[in-house]
Formats: structure tokens, C-alpha cells, sequence
């Protein structure tokens, strides 16, 4: 990164873009309590601050400061309470629906009655049941069988009533049929049958609904034949080209890590790569979910909601799986269950969030033993490069030595509050946790809320947005668009510098990010991925700006220094290609059989000018036309070998139809991540009619 400093016209707007890495534009009573410290804070205290060298002397001296006890007092932890009487009522509401046949509707009203239920007593938890049995029988009409089997049997773990668990097993026994498993169904059908005896239904009925499960048992197929239902959204991780890297073990082998003053550390290519290669896989250290998406995905993995699982404890967060819901309910959500609320409300930033996360996910204990290590460490010497490990996390760039004072008493304030909900949390021991004592601060304590106010500093630059790929229409590849649901910060890929022409395309699978190229690379250039501008869509000034702004360095890349136009004013391929085959001077022609070059003056044939032009013309229309029959895998092929012919032939030119190719490229390997087809999924909010649930997303 090239560095800059003393930008007059450009230090307000890198203001604004620092202070949206902090909070969110309006809302939030954040903004309020910053500006109330800022008119009580004299011009000494402000002074003595900027004395302060390192994060934890900050965070330290502005504990002192009367100021920020005056405004911020400590926080009672708030949950979002559960309520046996909402769940009946949006249940009934669900039932009304469920018998016009109106499925959607009483989906949404069973998934709110299921996040109502609580599940704190055994018979509380018989709401939990009926809520999870009545969306069962919604799901089997939506042909959502692994679902409903999934309700039923947390329905028959939550206290069900035992004279009504025939009907649970028989359904679940035609949900294992529909998913062609038959010996578990079989099994499904006996145990019904076994609690019919159970049942309080008089004797005809009684007959009648054995007669009927034994009829559906005898009709089941000796064999099975697994549907192709899967049991989990997510594909697996695909496999990297060449194999791990030795030291960097979510990199391929063919990048290698770079290390130098104007560049920092970044990635060049230790051996040619193709375009489409798999070049990055990495789940996040840690990620979090937009508020404003808290009802449509997972918390926890970020995949759709179907039929979701609320927290135990409250009603604010969701998950896919009883997997999500107890992974992150025995790790960050322990903590952040009883914060949600604050720091939703105080309007702080997505970054903040997960400068909270990278701490809330580990264990209080690891951060203080690792201390020492940490504060003498040097990261740019890290023998392995673990996206698992903090200290990778920790000596990520922080390029706090360009950061004005106004910026770090900012941040630090915004630590200072994210350390109030840290304690509000259960995070922190809790002797400090109330008024009595809140003034008091211990040296562990201090050293926390430094690494809140690092995490502000390093998340700035090296976050990264997670996407969802949404494809409009089943039929159509190019309704695809990608939406934004969160974000996470990824170590192996943080060391990705810049580029306005990337040399890379991203997808995710839930929060798990794949890198691939998107061209072809020599071994040696660098790989660079792109961090928001694009060339073809932004003018060189917009690009310059916005990535001063915000990262804080002059873009030196190919489209920058040649001020390439965007895509309007780009060339299209045949004015580029037809050219002297000897010297590539522009032609004028001669008669129709003969063109002459303008600068060489040799004369050629106007077929064999033509030729290959037509041929390179005509594996770009087949890529396409591939893609467009949604053969994606043979697309991504052609399409790769075009992109590859082009820039032999072009070297580095912008031109229109090699940029359509890379974005369709983009596209296809967009399509091996999570994927939502707007038109086929169940749409699902947990929060519709509850007025209550608004989020400052
Ligand atoms: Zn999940
Ligand atoms: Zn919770
Ligand atoms: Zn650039
Ligand atoms: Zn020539």
C-alpha cells in the first residue's frame, strides 16, 4: 500500500468513511453518548490523550476521564423474553390458516409460535411441542419432509402429550417414505401403532387409524431410494489447486506470500494459474450477521430460514439447526444473548459487532494467557498463518501510526462502550458488573477493552463483506445479484492487496469464502482481489477517492495508471484483434481480398486477418450461450480458455467482451456457493407482525 499523508480535501471524507466503520449514519444512541463526551472533554484532556502511545495507555487514560462515567453508566443485561401466551395465539393464527390451506401463512405464524415457546420448565416446554408438531404437518404440505422429521422429533423431546404421539409418528413415517427410507419408516409406523394404545380416541376411530398406518406400512418398498433431499444447505468446501500451502494452510500452493514496505504482505503467483482455479478457502476467525437479516438467516451459518430454531433464551436470534442454535449458544451467544438489544439499539457499526465477536467466541482465560506473546509478537514474522489462531487476527495491519487523534479518542470510546456490554455480558468475571463497583477497572479489564480498541483499527481494513448469491429466476443465470448479509474477517484472505481490475472473483458457501481466479495469471505477478471499486463501473477519481477514504492508499494498479475507461468507452474485441498480424499497426484496406498496414505497409489478406478473430470471437459466443443453458461447469471451461487466448493476445487491455467473460465467469462460480433462487425458496420472517422486533440494520 502506498501511503499518504496530509490530504486536505480528502481528510473529511476519510472522516466520514472512518466514523461508518464505527456506527451506523443516524440511528443509535451511540452518536448521542460520543457527542456528550466530546462537549464534556477539555482541550487539556484531549491533549494528555493524544499523548498516549499505545491502545491500552488510551483506553486507560480515558477511564479517568469523568466524562465518560457521567454519560455511559454500566448495562443491565436485556433479553427478549419468551411467552407461553404469544406462542398459543400466533399457534391458533397458524391453525386458521393451515385449514384454508393458506400453508405460507401458517408457516410464517408456526415459526413465530415456535420462537415464542419457552423453554425453561417441562411444561412450558409443552408449547415448545405443539408449536414444532403443527409446523411439521405445514412442512409435510410444503414437501419439506427432512424439516418436518427434524420438528418431530424435537416435538416428541419437548414434553408432547403422549396421547397424541400416534399422529407425530405416523407422519413422521410417510415424511421417511417420502425421502425414500423406507426401513425408517417402517420403524416410525410400528411406534405409532405401539402409541395408539396410548390414545384416548374411541374405539372406531381408534380401529380406523390402525387399519390406516398398518395400510401404509405393508405399501412400503423393501428397499431404499434415497431422495434427493439434502439434509444441510451447505456444499462442501471445494479443494484448493495444487494442494495447501506448507505455512498458509487455507491458501493453494501456487500463491506465495510476499513481504515489502510499499506493498506490505501480499500474494503473487509461486506458479501459472488458470482462470476458475480455487486459489482460497477460508471460514471465518469470526463473522457476524446484518441485524437487518436476523429473521431471514441463520445466525450462526447464514444460510435461509425455512423452519428456524430461536435461541433458548430469547427471541431475538435464529438458527437453520439445533447444530447452529447449540454452537453458538455454548460459544458467543452465551454472552450475546443478553446484549443483542444495546447494541442494536446503540446504532454501532457491523465492525464494532465483530470487533465483540473475535472475543465473545473464545474464552477469556486464552486471551489473557496469550498477553505477553501477543504484545511482543511480531506478525509479519508468523512462521504459520492460521485463520484459527488469534495472534493472525491480532497483527493484521492497523496502520495506526496514520490515524489522527480524533479517530482513536472516537474508537476508543467506541471500546469503551463495546467493554460495558463485554461486562454486561457474563463475558468479563463479574465482580465489576454493577453500579457498586463500576468505577473500578483491573489491569486484565484494561487489556480487554485495548483489544476491542485494536479489533476497531483492524477490522477498517481487513473485513470483508459475505455475500448471498440470489438468482431471480430458476431458468435465467444473468438474474443473478448478489446481496449482502454480514460480515467476517478472514486472516488468509486479508493479505489480498488491491486491484481495480481484480485478478480474483469470491463466492461463499454459508460464511465460508472461496477465492477464484477470474483470469489468468503468469507466475510471479501479483494476485490481487478488489475491495469495492471496480474500474469498469467507477471513473479513476471515484475509485482514487473512495479507496483513500476508506483503506487509505493510493491505488497503483493497471486500470489506475493507465486510466482505462470504463465499461462504455471501452473497445470491443474486433477493433482490437483486427489489426497487422507483423507489427499490430491499424489497417486500412485495399480492396476487398487485401488490407495494408499504416505502419509497416506490408499488405495481408483480409482471411487470414480474419480468421483467428472469428475463431476467438466464436468461443466467446459459445461460453456464453453455454452459460445461458446453465451448464456452468462447461461454461466456466470455455469461458476460461477464452479469457485465456485474450490475454495472450491483448496482454493488458481493457476490452469490453474479455470483461463480459470474466464477469460471466464471476457468475458460474457464484453458483457453487450459497445459493437462493428467489422464486423456489419459502420466503420466511419470524418478526412479520411484531412490531417490536425493528433492527437498525
Ligand atoms: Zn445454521
Ligand atoms: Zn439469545
Ligand atoms: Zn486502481
Ligand atoms: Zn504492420
Amino acid at each position: 500500500m502506498d501511503e499518504i499523508d496530509g490530504l486536505g480535501q480528502l481528510t473529511d471524507y476519510r472522516r466520514l468513511c472512518s466514523d461508518l466503520t464505527l456506527q451506523t449514519k443516524k440511528e443509535g444512541f451511540f452518536k448521542d453518548y460520543l457527542a456528550s463526551i466530546v462537549d464534556q472533554v477539555s482541550e487539556e484532556e484531549f491533549q494528555e490523550f493524544s499523548k498516549q502511545q499505545t491502545d491500552y495507555d488510551r483506553i486507560r487514560y480515558c477511564w479517568t476521564l469523568p466524562a465518560l462515567h457521567k454519560t455511559m453508566k454500566s448495562f443491565r443485561p436485556s433479553y427478549r423474553g419468551k411467552s407461553a401466551d404469544d406462542s398459543a395465539k400466533r399457534r391458533e393464527q397458524g391453525n386458521e390458516a393451515f385449514k384454508e390451506k393458506d400453508y405460507r401463512k401458517a408457516l410464517v405464524m408456526y415459526n413465530q409460535s415456535v420462537a415464542y415457546a419457552p423453554y425453561s420448565s417441562l411444561l412450558e416446554k409443552t408449547t415448545l411441542a405443539l408449536a414444532l408438531a403443527n409446523r411439521s404437518a405445514v412442512l409435510v404440505h410444503l414437501k419439506e419432509y427432512r424439516l418436518a422429521v427434524r420438528d418431530i422429533q424435537l416435538s416428541l423431546q419437548s414434553n408432547y402429550p403422549e396421547k397424541q404421539r400416534y399422529k407425530l409418528y405416523d407422519r413422521m413415517g410417510y415424511c421417511h417414505q417420502q425421502l425414500g427410507e423406507p426401513a425408517k419408516a417402517r420403524v416410525a409406523y410400528t411406534v405409532a401403532l405401539d402409541c395408539l394404545a396410548e390414545s384416548d380416541l374411541e374405539l372406531h376411530a381408534l380401529e380406523n387409524w390402525r387399519q390406516t398406518v398398518e395400510k401404509s406400512r405393508s405399501k412400503l418398498a423393501s428397499s431404499s431410494n434415497p431422495s434427493n433431499q439434502p439434509t444441510t444447505t451447505v456444499n462442501e468446501l471445494p479443494e484448493l489447486l495444487g494442494g495447501a500451502h506448507p505455512t498458509i494452510p487455507n491458501a493453494s500452493r501456487n500463491l506465495s506470500l510476499k513481504v515489502d514496505d510499499n506493498c506490505g504482505r501480499y500474494y503473487v503467483a509461486a506458479d501459472d494459474i488458470k482462470p476458475g482455479q480455487t486459489l482460497v478457502c477460508e471460514k471465518p476467525y469470526a463473522a457476524c450477521l446484518l441485524p437487518g437479516k436476523f429473521t431471514s438467516h441463520c445466525h450462526h451459518c447464514f444460510v435461509r430460514l425455512i423452519a428456524p430454531l430461536a435461541c433458548v433464551t430469547c427471541r431475538g436470534v435464529f438458527y437453520c439447526s439445533v447444530e447452529c442454535r447449540d454452537e453458538a449458544g455454548s460459544t458467543y451467544h452465551q454472552y450475546e444473548c443478553g446484549i443483542v438489544d444495546i447494541l442494536t439499539a446503540s446504532g454501532s457499526s457491523i465492525l464494532s459487532w465483530i470487533a465483540l465477536r473475535i472475543l465473545t467466541k473464545g474464552k477469556l482465560e486464552d486471551f489473557l494467557a496469550a498477553r505477553e506473546q501477543l504484545e511482543k509478537g511480531d506478525g509479519m514474522r508468523l512462521a504459520q498463518q492460521r485463520a484459527d489462531d488469534y495472534s493472525c487476527i491480532y497483527h493484521l495491519a492497523t496502520l495506526s501510526h496514520l490515524r489522527s487523534d480524533k479517530d482513536f479518542f472516537d474508537r476508543t470510546f467506541m471500546a469503551l462502550f463495546l467493554f460495558q456490554c463485554l461486562r454486561a455480558s457474563g463475558f468479563l468475571p463479574t465482580r465489576h458488573r454493577y453500579e457498586e463497583d463500576a468505577l473500578n477497572i483491573t489491569d486484565d479489564e484494561i487489556f480487554v477493552a485495548s483489544l476491542l480498541l485494536r479489533h476497531l483499527q483492524l477490522l477498517q481494513f481487513n473485513a470483508h463483506e459475505i455475500h448471498e448469491f440470489v438468482q431471480l429466476n430458476e431458468k435465467n443465470m444473468r438474474s443473478t445479484k448478489t446481496a449482502y448479509i454480514g460480515v467476517g474477517i478472514y486472516p488468509t484472505v486479508a493479505f489480498f492487496n488491491h486491484s481495480c481490475r481484480p485478478d480474483v472473483a469470491r463466492y461463499f458457501l454459508g460464511t465460508a469464502m472461496v477465492i477464484t481466479s477470474s483470469r489468468s495469471i503468469r507466475r510471479g505477478q501479483m494476485v490481487a482481489e478488489n475491495y469495492g471499486p471496480i474500474f469498469t463501473h467507477k471513473h479513476l477519481a471515484d475509485r482514487q477517492q473512495s479507496l483513500l477514504g476508506r483503506y487509505w492508499f493510493q491505488c497503483q494498479c493497471p486500470a489506475c495508471k493507465n486510466d482505462w475507461p470504463i465499461y462504455d468507452g471501452m473497445p470491443d474485441m474486433e477493433s482490437v484483434l483486427i489489426c497487422c498480424p507483423l507489427c499490430r499497426g491499424s489497417l486500412q484496406s485495399v480492396n476487398s481480398s487485401y488490407a495494408r498496414c499504416t505502419k509497416c505497409k506490408k499488405q495481408s489478406l483480409w482471411e487470414a486477418i480474419r480468421r483467428p478473430v472469428d475463431e476467438i470471437s466464436s468461443l466467446y459466443q459459445t461460453g456464453m450461450r453455454i452459460m445461458d443453458l446453465g451448464q456452468v461447469d462447461k461454461a466456466i471451461h470455455v469461458l476460461g480458455l477464452y479469457i485465456e487466448m485474450m490475454e495472450t493476445l491483448v496482454e493488458d487491455l481493457p476490452i469490453r467482451e474479455l470483461f463480459l467473460a470474466q464477469e460471466a465467469l464471476r457468475l458460474c462460480l457464484g453458483t457453487y456457493g450459497t445459493k437462493y433462487v428467489a422464486t423456489s425458496h419459502l420466503s420466511f420472517k419470524a418478526a412479520a407482525g411484531n412490531p417490536d422486533n425493528k433492527t437498525n440494520a
